[in-house]
């Protein structure tokens, strides 16, 4: 069983995509206000950052407590 590997043969495309990695390196943000390190007063939230989760209400929670931090600040 422990050497059994699955390999699974594709993806199901965008009809199903549920998550993309938006292309805002976090490396340009402060991770407390969410704003650009050179740029404080532009935010970046949610999916237009490369952050992920897995499935099961990660996104969303990135989401919202990534604006939170931010409109706090804002
Ligand atoms: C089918 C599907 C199922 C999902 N299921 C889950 C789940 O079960 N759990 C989970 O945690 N995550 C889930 N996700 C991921 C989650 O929905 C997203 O990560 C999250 O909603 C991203 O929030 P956001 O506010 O960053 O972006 P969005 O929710 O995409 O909000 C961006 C908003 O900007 C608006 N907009 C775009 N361009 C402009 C413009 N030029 N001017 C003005 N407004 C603009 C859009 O209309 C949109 O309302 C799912 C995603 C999909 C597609």
């Amino acid at each position: 069983m422990h050497r059994w590997q699955v390999r699974p043969s594709g993806t199901e495309g965008y009809r199903t995509a549920e998550v993309t990695l938006g292309g805002l390196d976090t490396r340009h943000l402060s991770s407390r206000t969410m704003a650009l390190n050179d740029q404080p007063n532009l935010y970046f939230i949610g999916e237009v950052v490369d952050v992920t989760g897995h499935l099961g209400g990660h996104n969303f929670q990135w989401a919202w407590a990534s604006g939170h931090a931010a409109g706090e600040v804002a």
